[in-house]
């Protein structure tokens, strides 16, 4: 396709594709942490992103990507393949898609040249590749390393844009450079974007609780579902005005069905969650780890300012510890078996009282994959609480992986021991 073409109501609109290059990321080497980089930031921004595309090392393949990015959007952005190394030849192809030539440009030269004198190194083979620039093409400086970005901005409006593959060196040049000049065409149509936090609910009920209060959130709004291991996170986007203020409003209603299921939004975590209600009630914690070996107390120690409310631990993997340190009766270990709920609760009442705190939790399970019985298969996990005048425990039932069972045991706990605070 000629480049100067552009179809339809794209000359207007600022769509993106985006093209990463390199084999690495063909044969799943490397993930193309690049791709999902750019797509957030161009979402970000308020630019929909129409394609994302990846290929090879090879010159006709990475023209053909831009040339079908060009022809979708007005916006093309491709990373990779700006190195010294004869397989990196996105330069070339960027010239040939527009027809131009390549000239060494000798500022970025000279930049080079400066930078390894800097280090004291010599200036290594292949540096003039990486000051060729297509004629037509605008060089975007590179703080963060040699290879500069490449902007070039074709009659009708439609923009390619190269950047190194190298991710911290993409990203200096994109939020320098391009972020600005996307600013600027854009008209900033703002996009908002909030995401609620869920745990111990799962996506169908989520879903469905929030579909029954969609009659109450503003039409404009995007309602998307993202399950992962933590929970369910729901993403509301809106575009235009007052954005802000709608998503307040969205935020409540769906708050409001969600009740405490909803552990906080964008950023926030469970255990920080968590940590804030412990803090703000002065109440102290001591977990006792079976399973989860002190996966629980490592979360719970990730929260800057952690130690104003965890006390500490005992990670009671044998029934000897159990025992011995946490005083959990031997005939209950013998007759219940250590996944059971007396011994989970005789492990959070044990720990609390040997390290003196408030509250008590603890775990015990089969993290598997062997160690199961037909009574009590892979993945039984109880989790246990104390506080002074109460005790709990609650059963679940994971899968046959060691490490996501144990992953999951460990936000259980935090999420069972949040619950009956919030509820207290
Ligand atoms: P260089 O000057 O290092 O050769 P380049 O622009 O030619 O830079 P590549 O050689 O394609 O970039 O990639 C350099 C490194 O950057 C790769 O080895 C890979 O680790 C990383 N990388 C490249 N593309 C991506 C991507 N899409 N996502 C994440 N990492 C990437």
């Amino acid at each position: 396709m000629d480049a100067t073409k552009l179809e339809g109501s794209a000359v207007t609109k600022l769509i993106a594709s985006i093209v990463t290059v390199g084999e690495e990321l063909l044969i799943g080497q490397v993930l193309d942490t690049n791709a999902a980089y750019l797509a957030a930031e161009l979402t970000r921004l308020g630019v929909p992103v129409m394609r994302s595309l990846t290929v090879g090392d090879d010159k006709e393949a990475i023209r053909g990507a831009l040339d079908e990015g060009m022809r979708h959007g007005r916006l093309t952005l491709l990373t990779g393949g700006l190195g010294p190394t004869p397989d990196d030849v996105s330069r070339e192809a960027a010239a040939a898609l527009i027809g131009s030539h390549l000239r060494v440009d000798t500022t970025v030269l000279a930049a080079i040249k400066r930078r390894f004198a800097l280090f004291g190194r010599d200036v290594p083979a292949g540096s003039e590749r990486v000051a060729s620039v297509p004629d037509g093409f605008e060089v975007l400086s590179n703080s963060k390393g040699t290879a500069p970005g490449l902007w070039y901005q074709g009659e009708n409006g439609s923009i390619v844009v190269l950047l190194p593959g190298v991710p911290h060196e993409m990203k200096a040049i994109f939020s320098e450079h391009v972020i600005p000049r996307i600013r600027a065409l854009s008209g900033r149509t703002a996009i908002a974007q909030r995401t609620l936090q869920t745990a111990g609910i799962g996506e169908t009920e989520v879903q469905r609780k929030v579909e029954a209060v969609s009659h109450l959130l503003d039409p404009d709004i995007i309602v998307a579902y993202l399950p992962r291991l933590h929970g369910v996170r729901i993403r509301l986007t809106v575009t235009g005005k007052e954005a802000s203020n709608r998503l307040d409003a969205a935020e409540r209603h769906v708050r409001a069905k969600l009740g405490a299921a909803v552990y906080g939004c964008d950023n926030d975590t469970l255990e920080g969650a968590l940590g804030g209600l412990l803090k703000r009630r002065s109440l102290t914690v001591a977990v006792a780890e079976s399973c989860t070996g002190g996966l629980v107390l490592h979360k719970l120690t990730n929260v800057a300012g952690a130690s104003s409310y965890v006390a500490g631990g005992v990670v009671a993997y044998s029934n000897m510890v159990k025992q011995y340190q946490l005083s959990v009766d031997s005939r209950v270990l013998k007759q219940f078996g250590a996944v059971s709920e007396p011994v989970a609760i005789q492990m959070a009442e044990g720990v609390r009282a040997r390290l003196g705190s408030d509250l008590g939790l603890s775990v015990t399970g089969i993290a598997g994959p062997s160690g199961g019985t037909e009574e009590k298969p892979v993945g039984t996990v109880w989790i246990g609480y104390a506080d002074d005048h109460d005790t709990r425990a609650i059963k679940h039932q994971f899968g046959r992986d060691r490490q996501r069972n144990k992953d999951k045991s460990a936000i259980a706990a935090l999420n069972f021991m949040r619950q009956i605070l919030l509820q207290s």
